[in-house]
């Protein structure tokens, strides 16, 4: 087995990259574990992120790796994390092809996937003219015809903020859980309802816009964007086997790791997380950068503080 690493950084996605920055400006010896495309690559553009509004998700992600050049303490190594053991100060990672590396803190910054539903042209337009957020996606369909497609309570959330894009919408159910105040709401605002779910999407062949949503009924409408949140689920079983613990949140429709809000340290000590796959402040590519680079600098001070306490003990048992 090579050196212990300082840190283990699972994730080269913007969480564990701005991660990996703080963490070379530290000096600490960091193994950063790409393991694949990120939560956003269907997408052509990445939006909402301060400097970088517009850049394409692959682009972000190299100049993130760019930056690191600059500080030798950081290795970025293609590979994914497929096992994980140990307790704080000695973890071991098992990397695919079989390698086992060891390091004294790990930070969880491996995001989630969103569950496509099974609903044929669905995945072909996701990213590209079916989007879960408005934020990130909402300014190029302003003032087109617009869909939401939600049940229960999140229907009305997410409609608020869709309307507030353009005032030519439909709201999309499958026909549970829409309330008699929040169908009232619906129809005094001029949002026509529809109770039968979705059969079918249609979107332009190579682009993916959006062209027609079929809904169960048999009717079909014309739209040119379509707002929706499927459930999503951890890419990574890391943070199970590390006996982390998990937490529902409803809105995000999918498990998250807990952590500490300030620290981002789970219930495991010495492992941590950021980005989509911890509690985040809300999914997006700014909150990755943030509780990022913030589970950094206290991994940094929890390393820091391990060293001055071993040290101190050393004098206190010298003759
Ligand atoms: C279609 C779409 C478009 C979006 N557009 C925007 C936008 O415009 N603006 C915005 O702010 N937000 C956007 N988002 C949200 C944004 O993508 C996420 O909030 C952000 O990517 C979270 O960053 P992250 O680093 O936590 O996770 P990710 O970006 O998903 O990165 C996690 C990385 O960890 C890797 N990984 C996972 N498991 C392992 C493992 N075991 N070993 C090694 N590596 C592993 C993954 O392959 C991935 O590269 C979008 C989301 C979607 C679905």
């Amino acid at each position: 087995m090579a050196d212990k690493y300082d840190v283990v950084i699972v994730g080269a996605g913007a969480a564990g990259l701005s991660a990996a920055l703080m963490l070379g400006r530290s000096r600490r010896r960091t193994l950063v574990l790409d393991g694949g495309p990120p939560r956003n690559a269907p997408a052509a553009h990445s939006h909402g992120l301060f400097t970088r509004d517009g850049v394409p998700p692959g682009e972000l992600l190299r100049l993130g790796k760019k930056d690191l050049g600059a500080y030798p303490s950081v290795e970025v190594r293609e590979a994914v994390a497929v096992g994980a053991s140990g307790s704080d100060g000695n973890f071991q990672v098992e990397v695919s092809g079989g390698e086992r590396v060891s390091a004294r803190k790990i930070l969880l910054a491996s995001g989630v996937v969103d569950e496509m539903p099974d609903i044929p042209g669905f995945a072909e337009a996701w990213g590209k003219g079916i989007f879960h957020c408005p934020y990130c996606h909402g300014w190029e369909v302003r003032e087109r015809a617009l869909a939401v497609f939600e049940s229960g309570a999140s229907l009305m959330h997410r409609m608020l903020l869709v309307r507030n894009l353009s005032r030519d919408l439909v709201a999309i159910t499958d026909g549970t859980g829409v309330s008699d105040e929040d169908r009232g709401r619906l129809s005094a605002l001029g949002v026509p309802l529809y109770e039968s779910g979705i059969s079918r999407i249609e979107s332009e062949e190579g682009t993916g816009k959006l062209t027609r949503i079929v809904l169960g009924d048999g009717t079909e409408i014309e739209r040119e964007g379509l707002f929706t949140n499927p459930p999503q689920r951890q890419r990574s079983e890391l943070a199970e086997m590390l006996g982390c613990e998990m937490k529902y949140i409803e809105m995000m429709r999918g498990y998250t790791i807990s952590v500490d809000p300030m620290t981002r340290e789970t219930s495991v000590k010495g492992v941590f997380a950021a980005g989509d796959a911890g509690i985040p402040p809300a999914q997006s590519l700014p909150n990755a950068v943030a509780t990022g680079a913030n589970a950094a600098t206290f991994i940094n001070y929890a390393l820091a503080s391990d060293d001055v306490a071993e040290e101190l003990s050393g004098v206190a048992s010298s003759p």
